[in-house]
């Protein structure tokens, strides 16, 4: 499986791809800079939306909004403007965390966890969930660097990473009320393939993970934990992907110029660029949107 770059400005740290089939665009974040793009697949058109602020995740809306997670909350993004409104706080007081990814789950809730962006302080941030009613709830506590999540194709199971404990953890969730519990690992990645980050699931069920300094995606079987396949890329970090196209067999994967390894742009010139790997093999599910 090969994939090739887009023609899209590189992101610093680019991150959060999210496939809209309406529109067959993808949307992604540069959480850096504090953007969000959008390409167009159909007409071949990029966009930016500067928000002025950081963005870590970007969902859509039942209610045709976009929504994102910012440093220390959830907002809605206005696509012309790039103002946000509906601001929902979470952490205002923790200075030194911020949001990092989201996704929203079959219910439609917000799903987002936090980190220590300074320090790297270990267990220092949660995941949490917004609610229809604009509520916020911690689902866990001590996390380190909240990154990939996935839900299974019967709905029945919520896979999450953090990332420096380089493992996938499966949980049991319960779709009527978000309620998690069970926690069990069913992924361990040896450090020298990289370190998990984001993450999708296609139609089998397979997780699809980006590796972080490992310079690929791969698919990992969550019964038996093997690895099944990779996506070698010519980038280092590897930060996220998710399926997208028409029929949803295609892989998008995102990527950083930031962040250790050799990201330097004699090296890697195509680092912080959006790939596609088409023609996957699997098959994606349809991102959730948020229940507005
Ligand atoms: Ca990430």
């Amino acid at each position: 499986m090969k994939a090739v770059n887009l023609d899209v400005p590189a992101s610093s740290l680019g991150e959060g791809p999210l496939w809209d089939l309406e529109q067959q665009c993808l949307w992604w974040v540069d959480i850096d800079a504090g953007k969000v793009h959008q390409y167009d697949m159909v007409h071949k058109v990029h966009k930016e939306i500067h928000a002025g602020q950081l963005c870590s995740a970007v969902v859509l809306c039942r209610s045709g909004r976009l929504m994102v997670t910012v440093k220390d909350g959830f907002a809605y993004l206005d696509v012309v403007s790039g103002t946000v409104d509906g601001f929902v706080p979470v952490e205002e007081l923790l200075s030194d965390n911020r949001f990092n990814d989201g996704k929203c789950d079959p219910a439609g809730r917000f799903w987002a966890g936090t980190m220590d962006y300074r320090k790297g302080l270990p267990q220092a941030g949660s995941l949490y969930v917004l609610e229809k009613d604009r509520s916020v709830t911690k689902k866990l506590a001590n996390i380190t660097c909240s990154n990939g999540m996935a839900w299974s194709p019967d709905q029945n199971i919520f896979y999450y990473i953090d990332s420096p404990t380089y493992k996938v953890m499966a949980f049991d969730y319960d779709k009527a009320t978000g309620a998690i519990g069970g926690g069990r690992t069913v992924v361990s990645i040896p450090e020298s393939q990289g370190m998990p980050d984001g993450m999708t699931i296609d139609t089998e069920g397979m997780l699809w993970i980006a590796l972080w300094g490992g310079a690929a995606v791969a698919r990992y079987h969550p019964f038996s934990g093997a690895c099944l396949s990779m996506i070698p890329l010519p980038v280092s970090n590897v930060t996220s992907c998710t399926f997208g196209g028409t029929d949803l067999t295609d892989l998008y994967i995102t990527t950083a110029k930031a962040g250790p390894g050799k990201t330097d742009a004699a090296q890697q010139p195509l680092a912080g660029q959006v790939f596609v790997c088409k023609n996957s093999g699997a098959r994606g599910i349809a991102p959730f949107k948020f229940m507005d």
